[in-house]
């Protein structure tokens, strides 16, 4: 579906192209009661109506929106993840469009983000955008949001920027942001390093930018088959069933979300040593939520074959390893180059 929606004045044609595309989640959610959002539905309201109930954007941007998808975003998927990261780099290839914003469900929204800023190939903006309320609640808060995203999609200032995330009138980077609260609008942080900038009012403004390398500067791209990443736990009483089961059910990787710095319980260390000893590729990441995991800290990664994660965390983790894997890297030392580098 193709929706144009432009002011009807002069100026409108001078305005920036953004692109529209939505994948469902609770900023296209509804529920039957507005004070009360227990029985709502994910991804059932459509971008045409989205985008009506904000008729400032006409002001900000000329806009084309597309349905990609409809789902609550905890039911993601690779092949989802293809079909978004390869309509992303055929639009921002054209002329027409300056800017891409996605509206997402905030469940795995860092997921969908941090893959964008691998593998997207361009400098044009693409901003992520979602809800903590429905569409339907009392005080929603997805319309600010979709306006503050096209607003930032629609800046020169977020050229160049890696993908982010316009939320609750902050600028957060895709590599850093991270989902912290299970029901505050205020759901997103980018734990201890903090948001790029802000947007509010019409206005953008960035106070730092990103170091490590991220779409135009980064080898990947999806397209081949995904290889077969899992995240096991480690945990008070943990036992190594789940990592024998997935080395011999054929993956190709591991992340453990460790506990403290990257630490792992003795039995499962010694799972994932000889998966690693196996040509798993084994990743320490933390499950703190915050600070980063040192290379032969907590674990002796030389001498076992892991990987440290350093600041991402396991889901991030995740999708940094598939397309290491994917890129054709596997072996430790190169996989830790990766996680440097990214
Ligand atoms: N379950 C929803 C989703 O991720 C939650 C949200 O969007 O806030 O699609």
């Amino acid at each position: 579906m193709n929706t144009p929606l432009t002011s009807s004045s002069a100026a409108a044609s001078a305005l920036p192209r953004v692109a529209v595309l939505a994948t469902g989640g609770t900023i296209a959610g509804a529920a039957p009661d507005a004070a009360n959002t227990a029985g709502y539905q994910a991804g059932v309201v459509g971008v045409d109506q989205l985008l009506a109930a904000v008729p400032a954007l006409s002001s900000v941007a000329r806009i084309q929106a597309e349905q990609l998808a409809s789902i609550d975003s905890k039911d993601m998927a690779s092949a989802l993840w293809t079909t978004l990261v390869e309509r992303v780099n055929a639009l921002l290839a054209s002329a027409d469009v300056d800017g891409v914003v996605i509206t997402h469900g905030t469940d795995t929204l860092e997921e969908t983000a941090y893959l964008l800023h691998l593998a997207v190939k361009s400098a044009k903006p693409v901003v992520l955008t979602a809800a903590m309320r429905p569409s339907s609640a009392l005080s929603a808060d997805g319309p600010l949001n979709l306006l503050n995203a096209v607003t930032v999609a629609a800046s020169e200032k977020a050229h160049g920027q890696g993908v982010l995330l316009a939320f609750n009138n902050r600028i957060h980077s895709a590599r850093d942001v991270v989902k912290t609260s299970t029901y505050a609008v205020d759901a997103f942080q980018s734990p201890e390093i903090g948001a790029l900038g802000w947007v509010q009012d019409g206005r953008v403004e960035f106070q730092r930018s990103v170091v490590r390398a991220h779409t135009t500067a980064t080898p990947f791209a999806v397209g081949a088959p995904w290889p077969q990443v899992e995240i096991v736990a480690s945990y008070a009483g943990v036992s190594r069933l789940a990592v024998d089961a997935l080395v011999a059910a054929g993956v190709r990787g591991l992340v453990v979300a460790g506990t403290g710095n990257g630490s792992i319980h003795a039995t499962l260390q010694q799972a994932l040593a000889e998966a690693a000893a196996r040509g798993v590729a084994v990743v320490r990441s933390s499950r703190v939520g915050s600070g980063h995991v040192m290379r032969n800290g907590a674990a002796p990664d030389d001498a076992l074959g892991f990987v440290s994660a350093g600041t991402l965390n396991p889901y991030k983790a995740r999708v940094l390893l598939m397309l290491a894997l994917a890129s054709g890297v596997s072996d430790s030392a190169a996989l830790q180059r990766v996680f440097d580098t990214y």
